[in-house]
């Protein structure tokens, strides 16, 4: 009895404690219902009244970008678009989170007001541009003013890296060499990218070696949005003839047995001098990192539009797909990272495809499409890390 009497208060405590929290978050989450864009403004409607001191406005810049967090909020996903027109973006941010962002546009000072006799609403100005419909037409016959053209790419930096080089040649098949190949295909790369607006940097552009910090490095240097790492496979002789296809990997530790050998071949050069436990340490701290999702969409879209590019003039290119594995060169890279292996060297008519102009412009195209796609994806979401 003693010990129940000496319980009870601390039952009693936890009981109240668990229906605090639930009231909490369930029956305390107001949800957007509604938002729609009249008269240059967003206009975003709530299931409650809400307080205002739930709403956190803060400001991002490259792009400046207005974000207004609405605490307590869930978002009514079957009602509410993920985005308005060309400025708004809106998403559950955390759990009990919506977030909504205005790209802003030079000049832009939102003007944020609940209506007098509404406090479910919540209106927010939007830049000039957002009506500029009506106003276009109207000024249709005015001399049109040179405008320099959107870019959106502009704050996406992407880093290509092209593995090998220097002394180490890579993989050799009948004479012709890894390093050589996957500089050339890089530098299709860097051209594709920057055609479409990306800045792009490359971790070599000649015939030199680089260490494998300093190649992830500029990653991060460049806050890149994406490191690419182009290389080339390769089998033993014997099986030269049976083995051949492409496949992109993103970082991730694993038993597969083929991901382990390529692996070890491909981490040769970088991990002389390295300790089994210095290894360990690094390969944790990359494997618990959030960018492994990221790393794994980037690798699925690149894959599937490399396929594509090059099955609209070859046939027979085999499609060996997306995989992990530890890959060295991933380790350290803080940003989404992939590596693609753009066919195998030791291939007799994979390797003389590969060094055919139009087959590596292909090859270079896809890349870039999935590029393109992975990060236009990623925007629906709002990726704001
Ligand atoms: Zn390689």
């Amino acid at each position: 009895m003693e010990k129940i009497s000496k319980i009870m208060p601390i039952l009693s405590r936890v009981f109240f404690l668990i229906l605090l929290v639930n009231t909490l978050l369930f029956s305390g989450f107001n949800s957007l219902q509604k938002a729609t864009v009249k008269k240059g403004e967003l206009n975003l409607f709530f299931s409650k009244s809400f307080d205002i001191h739930n709403v956190r406005h803060f400001i991002l810049s490259k792009p400046h970008r207005e974000v207004y967090d609405f605490k307590h909020t869930q978002l009514a996903h079957k009602k509410v678009p993920l985005g308005l027109g060309k400025y708004v973006r809106m998403a559950q941010y955390k759990k009990d989170i919506v977030r909504v962002v205005i790209t802003a546009t030079k000049g832009y000072k939102p003007l944020v007001y609940q209506p007098m006799l509404s406090a479910k609403e919540y209106h927010i100005s939007l830049p000039k541009g957002s009506v500029a419909k009506s106003i276009h037409k109207r000024s249709k016959h005015k001399p049109k003013k040179k405008v320099k053209p959107y870019n959106p790419h502009k704050y996406e930096p992407i880093v290509i890296d092209a593995g090998h080089g220097g002394h180490d040649t890579g993989a050799i098949g009948s004479g012709k060499r890894e390093k050589d190949l996957v500089l050339q295909v890089a530098k299709r790369l860097e051209r594709q990218l920057k055609k479409r607006g990306y800045p792009v940097y490359m971790t070599r552009k000649s015939d030199r070696f680089l260490k494998l910090p300093q190649r992830t490095k500029i990653a991060d240097k460049k806050k890149a949005v994406a490191f690419i790492s182009i290389h080339a496979n390769s089998v033993p002789r014997s099986k030269r003839n049976k083995v051949q296809g492409i496949e992109t990997f993103f970082l991730q530790n694993t038993r597969d047995a083929k991901s382990q050998r390529i692996a070890a071949r491909e981490n040769k050069a970088v991990l002389k001098g390295t300790t089994k436990l210095s290894k360990n340490v690094i390969i944790d701290s990359v494997l618990t990192g959030p960018k492994i999702v990221e790393s794994n969409k980037l690798a699925i879209d690149v894959q599937r539009h490399m396929m594509h590019q090059l099955r609209t003039k070859y046939r027979g290119v085999k499609d060996s797909g997306v995989r992990h594995a530890p890959f060295w060169v991933l380790v350290g890279a803080s940003r989404p990272s992939i590596l693609v292996e753009v066919g195998y060297i030791s291939h007799p008519s994979e390797r003389k495809r590969l060094f055919t102009p139009t087959y590596q412009e292909l090859l270079a195209k896809g890349i870039a499409d999935g590029v393109d796609s992975y990060l236009r994806n990623r925007k629906k979401e709002i990726d704001l890390q």
